[in-house]
C-alpha cells in the first residue's frame, strides 16, 4: 500500500474497497518499515529529487521518506528544512488555526507508564468535571475568544459515547455575550462503531486518537493494562470511526517512545492506508513529545532532541503537502515559533490542561498531580495572537469546513485549487476580525487590521475582495460568524 495518493485511487477503486474485514486489517508491519528505513541511502541527488517532488505538491512514498529521514548531511538537512518552509508558505500562506484542549475527566483504568492519568497514579487527583463546572469552563474560553475546542478524556466506563456526546453539546449550547464555540473536536478512547454514531450526532469536527507507537513490542511495554493495551484496536480505532461516517480524523504519534524515525514511517503508513481505503487521508497528524507527567519516569533513550523534533516536522510537511499538522502547547514558545514556520497549521494557544483550570475561580499554578504532563507554552490567547500579528501570520479561528460539509473524501482542503483563497484567507480574515472587534486592545487592533489590509491586498481579486470588505463592515458592525 505504499503508493502516492494518484496511484492510490488508480488502484482501489475506493467504494469497492469499502469492506469492513479489509479495511479493520491490522495494517502495520514493523520488519517492513524497518527494511525499508535500512535500506535508504541516500545520495545528494536523491535527496534535492525528493524535496522537489514534493514541492510539486506530490505526496511522497515511505522510500523516499525514508532517503528524507536517513539524510545525515547538514547542508541537506538545512535543504529539507528550506523546502517545508518553501511548501509552507506556497501551499499554507501564513494563516494558523488556533484552538484549545478542555480536559474533561481524567479517570482512567489504562496504565500508559508516560501518562500522569495512570490508573494506578495514586498521587493524581481525579476531578471530572459536572455540568456546572463545564459550562463555567466553556464560558471562560469564551470570554477569551476561544471559537474551538478539543475535549479530551480519560479511558474509563463512565466517559462512554453518551457522556461525551453529552458534553459536545452541553459545550455548544453555552453562549456567552457574542462568545459561543463553533466546533468541538474531540481526543478520547477509541470506540466502537454504535458508540462513534452517538458522538458523530452531537455535531463533533474531528476525532483524533494517537496511536503512541506504531510499534508492537514497544507499545506493550508502555502499555501495560487496560483496553488501551490492545495495539490492535487502538491502531483500528479511526477505521470504525469512518464506519460511523466520522470522515475527519486525526491520527498522531507520541515521540519519545519509540525510535523517532520509525514513527514518522508509521505515521506515513497510516495515511496510506486511509488514502487507501477511503480515498482520503487524515484530516490533521499530531506530533507530541513526552513531557514530565506526574510519578512517570520515561527511558530517556528515544528522546527526540530539539533538533531532530525539528527535522522530523520539516520530513512530515514534505511527505503529506495536504494534511494538516498540529502543534501542541507541550512544547515551549520558542521551539513553537521555530516549528511554525515548518509549516504547522494548527496551534493551541492560551492552554491550560488543569481540570476546570479556565475558570478562574480554580486557577492554580502548574501541579504535576493535578495534571496530565507539563506544558511548555504557557502564554494566554491574547499573548499569542499578539505575537503572531507581530510575525505577519494571520490568526485563524475558521469553523466554516465542517459547518458548510467540507469534510473527508468529498473534500481535501489542499488538494483544490485556489481553494486557500477562496475560503481559508477570507474566513481567517473575518474571524480575526471578530477576534480584534471583540477581544482585541487597541494596539491589537491596529496592528490586526493593518495586516488584513496586507492579506487583502494579496488577494489580488477585485471581485472577491469587493464581498469580503462588505462582510468585514458587517463584522465591525456587530455582525458575527460569517463565514465562505
Ligand atoms: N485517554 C485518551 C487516550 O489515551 O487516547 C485520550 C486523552 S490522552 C489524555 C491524549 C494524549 O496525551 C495521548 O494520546 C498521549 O499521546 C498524550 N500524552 C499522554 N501522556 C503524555 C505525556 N507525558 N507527555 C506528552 N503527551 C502525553
Ligand atoms: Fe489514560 Fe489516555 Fe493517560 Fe493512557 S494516555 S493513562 S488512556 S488518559
Amino acid at each position: 500500500l505504499d503508493n502516492t495518493a494518484q496511484n492510490m485511487k488508480m488502484i482501489y477503486k475506493p467504494q469497492e474497497y469499502r469492506i469492513k474485514d479489509e479495511r479493520m486489517k491490522p495494517f502495520i508491519d514493523e520488519s517492513e518499515i524497518w527494511e525499508i528505513l535500512d535500506s535508504a541511502k541516500p545520495t545528494q541527488e536523491d535527496v534535492r529529487a525528493v524535496i522537489q517532488k514534493s514541492l510539486a505538491k506530490n505526496r511522497l512514498s515511505l522510500q523516499e521518506t525514508a532517503l528524507l529521514l536517513k539524510t545525515e548531511d547538514p547542508e541537506l538537512i538545512e535543504e529539507i528544512k528550506a523546502g517545508a518552509r518553501s511548501l509552507k508558505e506556497n501551499v499554507y500562506g501564513d494563516r494558523i488555526v488556533i484552538f484549545a484542549p478542555l480536559y474533561v475527566g481524567n479517570k482512567c483504568v489504562n496504565n500508559c507508564t508516560y501518562c500522569g492519568f495512570r490508573a494506578s497514579n495514586k498521587k493524581q487527583k481525579r476531578t471530572t468535571l459536572n455540568e456546572v463546572q463545564l459550562r463555567s469552563e466553556v464560558k471562560s474560553l469564551e470570554d477569551n475568544g476561544q471559537k474551538r475546542l478539543i475535549l479530551v478524556y480519560g479511558e474509563h466506563p463512565m466517559y462512554d459515547a453518551d457522556f461525551i456526546a453529552d458534553s459536545v453539546r452541553t459545550v455548544y449550547s453555552v453562549k456567552s455575550g457574542s462568545g459561543e464555540i463553533r466546533r468541538v473536536n474531540i481526543n478520547a478512547a477509541p470506540l466502537d462503531v454504535e458508540e462513534y454514531k452517538k458522538v458523530k450526532d452531537a455535531g463533533i469536527g474531528t476525532y483524533q486518537i494517537f496511536q503512541e507507537t506504531y510499534h508492537r513490542e514497544a507499545y506493550a511495554k508502555y502499555h501495560l493494562s487496560g483496553q488501551k493495551s490492545d495495539f490492535d484496536w487502538r491502531l483500528t480505532g479511526l477505521d470504525r470511526a469512518q464506519e460511523a461516517l466520522i470522515d475527519d480524523v486525526g491520527i498522531g504519534a507520541l515521540f519519545g517512545l519509540y525510535d523517532w524515525k520509525y514513527e514518522v514511517l508509521g505515521l506515513l503508513r497510516h495515511v496510506n492506508h486511509f488514502e487507501a481505503c477511503y480515498n482520503v487521508g487524515p484530516h490533521t497528524i499530531s506530533f507530541p513529545r513526552i513531557k514530565a507527567a506526574s510519578d512517570s519516569t520515561i527511558d530517556p533513550k528515544f528522546e527526540v532532541s530539539d533538533e531532530d523534533f525539528v527535522r522530523l516536522v520539516a520530513i512530515l510537511r514534505l511527505a503529506v503537502p495536504y494534511t494538516g499538522l498540529i502543534l501542541t502547547a507541550r512544547e515551549t514558545k520558542e521551539l513553537r515559533e521555530e516549528v511554525i514556520k515548518l509549516g504547522v497549521s494548527q496551534i493551541d494557544a492560551g492552554t491550560n490542561i488543569q481540570l476546570g483550570g479556565y475558570s478562574e475561580e480554580s486557577r492554580e499554578e502548574q501541579k504535576l498531580d493535578h495534571e496530565q504532563f507539563e506544558i511548555g507554552d504557557t502564554r494566554s490567547l491574547g499573548e499569542v495572537i499578539d505575537e503572531l500579528l507581530d510575525k505577519q501570520y494571520l490568526p485563524s479561528f475558521c469553523t466554516a469546513c465542517y459547518r458548510k460539509g467540507r469534510t473527508g473524501e468529498h473534500f481535501m482542503e489542499f488538494s483544490v485549487p485556489g481553494f486557500i483563497k477562496r475560503f481559508c484567507t477570507q474566513n481567517a480574515i473575518l474571524t480575526l476580525a471578530e477576534y480584534l472587534e471583540d477581544y482585541g486592545t487597541e494596539e491589537m487592533k491596529k496592528k490586526g487590521y493593518d495586516l488584513i489590509t496586507v492579506k487583502i491586498d494579496e488577494l489580488k481579486d477585485s471581485q472577491k475582495t469587493e464581498d469580503l470588505q462588505k462582510r468585514l463592515e458587517m463584522v465591525k458592525q456587530g455582525e458575527r460568524d460569517l463565514y465562505y
